[in-house]
């Protein structure tokens, strides 16, 4: 049956189903749409139209429109490309700051600004969580969780390392005499001219106070003990120039034990070294000690002839 409308109510009637807010619901009723399947088909494709840009306005990207066409095939595009990022959105909270838009324009380029901010500021708060503000250098932190890394190494394959407790000697003095701000100084100073002389491969930390941990892997008690003494005099010979009076001489005094077979945490290998630590220091500071009480007095020798004053490395049970 043929439609008595004419062409500007055509038009009319085409205009509402696109813009009205609501289909008027006698329209379908009218016999002369209903039956016409040219209309059927134009108001199937404008309702399919109507629908999916309802969801997408809403954020529903589960919808599925039957139809095809020019305008509902873009519409399906955004749906696809919405549904897309949905999927990267989510990998970018489970921490995959990869991933990269590029398919939706200005808004593309806002998600990776974000993304690259989220990284940035990752690596920072990882950078932060793992270092000592003062000195820079790892904190006790990152060096626990290098130990424990290690630990578990040595468990599995018996690949030995060793641990020096370092201590400065007399801080409390230092601020004392020119106050905190220079004893600051000297930690940082400390720090840094003793991290140089660590390998590439080391950690060295600060786990608080004026005190230091340096862990080294796939090193032995008396490769350790020789580290030792060359950071203990390389420190002795160092000054910091300061206003308040002469250049300052800072000495350390260091304790170095050994993983052993008998250890069932990183913590004992620790205790061992702040013993050997505590005995060098009653023993008269600047000085290296180990633990477990080894004769490492030969191998020093060796390593470093006397030159008369006696602050080699020497192991606990020997008298000073
Ligand atoms: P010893 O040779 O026995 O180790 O003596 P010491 O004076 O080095 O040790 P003590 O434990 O008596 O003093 C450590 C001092 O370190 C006390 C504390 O005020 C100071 N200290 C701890 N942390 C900081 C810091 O971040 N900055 C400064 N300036 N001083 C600090
Ligand atoms: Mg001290
Ligand atoms: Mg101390």
């Amino acid at each position: 049956m043929s439609s008595q409308r004419s062409d500007n109510e055509w038009i009319a009637l085409i205009s509402t189903l696109l813009t009205a807010p609501k289909i008027p619901d006698d329209l379908c009723m009218d016999p002369g749409l209903a039956e016409n399947p040219n209309f059927q088909k134009l108001y199937g494709y404008i309702n399919d139209l109507r629908a999916l840009s309802a969801a997408l306005a809403h954020g529903d990207l589960q919808m599925f429109a039957y139809t095809k066409g020019y305008i509902l095939s873009n519409m399906k595009a955004l749906q696809a490309n919405l549904r897309h990022l949905t999927w990267q959105t989510k990998q970018v909270a489970e921490g995959d700051f990869s991933q990269r838009a590029e398919f939706l324009g200005e808004f593309s380029d806002s998600f990776n600004e974000m993304t690259i901010k989220l990284h940035q500021n990752q690596l920072e708060l990882e950078r932060l969580a793992n270092v000592d503000f003062l000195t820079q250098i790892p904190n006790r932190r990152s060096a626990m969780q290098f130990l424990e890394q290690l630990f578990l190494l040595y468990k599995r394959s018996f690949r030995a390392f060793s641990i020096m407790s370092i201590d400065i000697d007399n801080f409390k003095n230092v601020n004392d005499t020119y106050g905190h701000d220079v004893g600051d100084r000297v930690l940082k100073h400390v720090s840094s001219t003793l991290k140089d002389v660590f390998r590439a491969s080391d950690v060295f930390c600060r786990i608080g106070g004026e005190e230091f941990l340096a862990v080294l892997p796939e090193t032995g008690l008396a490769g350790a003990v020789c580290i030792a003494e060359r950071i203990r005099t390389v420190l002795e010979k160092s000054e910091l120039e300061i206003e308040m009076g002469p250049p300052l001489k800072q000495t350390i005094s260091i304790g170095v034990s050994q993983v052993l077979p008998g250890d069932d945490k990183y913590n004992d290998v620790i205790i061992r070294s702040d013993n050997a630590l505590y005995m060098a220091k009653e023993n008269g500071r600047n000085r290296v000690y180990t633990n477990p009480y080894e004769d490492v007095d030969e191998l020093l020798k060796s390593m470093f002839p006397s030159d008369g004053d006696d602050k080699r490395s020497r192991n606990g049970t020997q008298e000073m």
